[in-house]
């Protein structure tokens, strides 16, 4: 009830009120939507709406919307704390630049929580450089939502049961129906590059992963109105996911490439899209270095880039290394969520969480990579634990490979070491555990 209280003490402006009566008097049947959710899953939902906006960086002008086309859908790449914080206060450039924050109205999280950073009134600026029917500029026509996840990993339930909500009571409010409903990556452009001659789509791969029927939406326009008119270039990837000779709104998960790690078919292009050679785009090879987008042509060149690299957006200040290259033992940080560092083997029984209670679990007990707290550590492809014991020694569980550094040790009552780190075997606490990699079996 707090929120309602703080809702209707701060947000009790013409706006929100209209918001209010349309929801009160009208319900909402005759979008579509209604014979999923009831009126009353409409009412919990937006009484349970967790207001943000006080979180707002002071320098963000707010600037009233004129009108309101559109209903733009993001993923953050990002856990939801650093969503939160870049959103509400700003990016930081590694070249000093910041942003003043109001990069969305609302952020929904892993669990369905939905934030309201930003009164839906004022613009907020989260679209860049877009365009669609003509129209540029779509942050200043447009609401923008965030979806705490990445392009290329699923989102949840959750997430698309609040989603539907939030984007039902919008299209009320503004009279929208479900073509208004666009992701960033369908909207965003690209000025001319050394690929496209002309101003393209592709410079965003933002929220191509979201599924308009797990939303309550019906099918998006049939082509890309820009690109129709010749306003724009197409981008080959998006054309065929958006607008493909298949159906593919409801099979933009199954049919995209679902993983951020580079291969022959999913390049860095595929992947980030236009951002592939931004300074927050960064690439972590194979051995652990960490290079950003805007280093990659005077360091490797973008042939020369390893399978298996993994692509990492929105990286606002260059990426300090997790880790050193070749220990196994990986830190979750502001940037680096267990989403990437370990991808879909995040909920492997083969990926073992340290936390920093000193509590330890598989992969398979955890719901969802966002609920990890910082400092958790993580080892990925994993087996064991081994428990030293006064019979079993760390070579009796390990061999020779004891002192190596993919040998990874539990030290009672919370330190996680491997082998190469520690000098003396013979005085190791009781119950420490052992881990050895699986790659190692047979
Ligand atoms: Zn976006």
């Amino acid at each position: 009830m707090e929120q309602v209280a703080g809702f209707i003490k701060k947000g009790c402006r013409w706006p929100t009120l209209v918001f209010a009566l349309v929801f009160l008097v009208m319900g909402f049947c005759g979008t579509g939507v209604c014979s999923e959710y009831s009126r009353s899953d409409y009412q919990q939902f937006q009484h349970a709406i967790i207001d943000h906006r006080n979180r707002l960086n002071n320098n963000f002008k707010k600037i009233v919307r004129k009108t309101t086309r559109y209903i733009i859908v993001h993923t953050s790449e990002l856990g939801l704390s650093t969503t939160l914080r870049v959103v509400s206060r700003g990016k930081q450039f590694a070249s000093g630049h910041t942003t003043p924050g109001g990069h969305a109205h609302y952020v929904i999280a892993r669990n369905g929580g939905t934030y309201r950073i930003l009164d839906k009134q004022f613009r907020a600026d989260h679209a860049g450089l877009s365009m669609w029917q003509g129209r540029q500029n779509i942050s200043s026509v447009s609401i923008g939502i965030e979806l705490v996840g990445y392009h290329s990993a699923p989102l949840t339930d959750r997430q698309y049961r609040s989603v539907a909500l939030l984007i039902g009571i919008l299209q009320k409010v503004y009279n929208l129906d479900d073509t208004a409903v666009l992701t960033h990556s369908q909207i965003a452009f690209g000025r001319p590059n050394p690929w496209f001659p002309k101003d393209h789509r592709g410079r965003k791969r933002c929220a191509k992963n979201f599924d308009r029927s797990r939303a309550g939406l019906g099918p998006t326009l049939a082509s890309d109105p820009d690109v129709k008119t010749g306003r724009l270039l197409p981008d080959p990837y998006l054309a065929e996911l958006f607008y493909g000779k298949q159906p593919v709104v409801a099979q933009v998960a199954a049919t995209a490439p679902v993983s951020n790690l580079i291969s022959k078919d999913n390049t860095a292009w595929s992947i980030a899209g236009g951002d592939y050679n931004s300074q927050t785009t960064s690439y972590v090879l194979p051995g652990g270095r960490i290079l950003s987008g805007d280093q990659i042509t005077e360091t490797i060149g973008w042939h020369l880039l390893p399978v298996n690299t993994k692509v990492l957006l929105n990286q606002e200040v260059a990426t300090k290394k997790p880790d050193a290259p070749g220990i196994p033992v990986k830190v979750i940080t502001d940037r680096m969520t267990a989403w990437s560092h370990a991808g879909p083997a995040y909920r492997f029984d083969s990926t073992i969480y340290f936390l920093p209670s000193g509590t330890i679990f598989p992969g398979s007990r955890i719901a969802d990579w966002d609920d990890l707290p910082k400092n958790t550590q993580l080892i990925v492809g994993y087996r064991g634990p081994f428990i030293i014991t006064g019979e079993r020694t760390a070579y009796g569980i390990a061999g020779q490979k004891y002192k190596d550094p993919g040998t990874v040790y539990f030290l009672p009552p919370g330190q996680v070491k491997t082998g190469d780190t520690i000098t003396d075997f013979s005085n190791l606490p009781k119950g420490t555990r052992v881990y050895l990699p699986l790659d190692d079996i047979g």
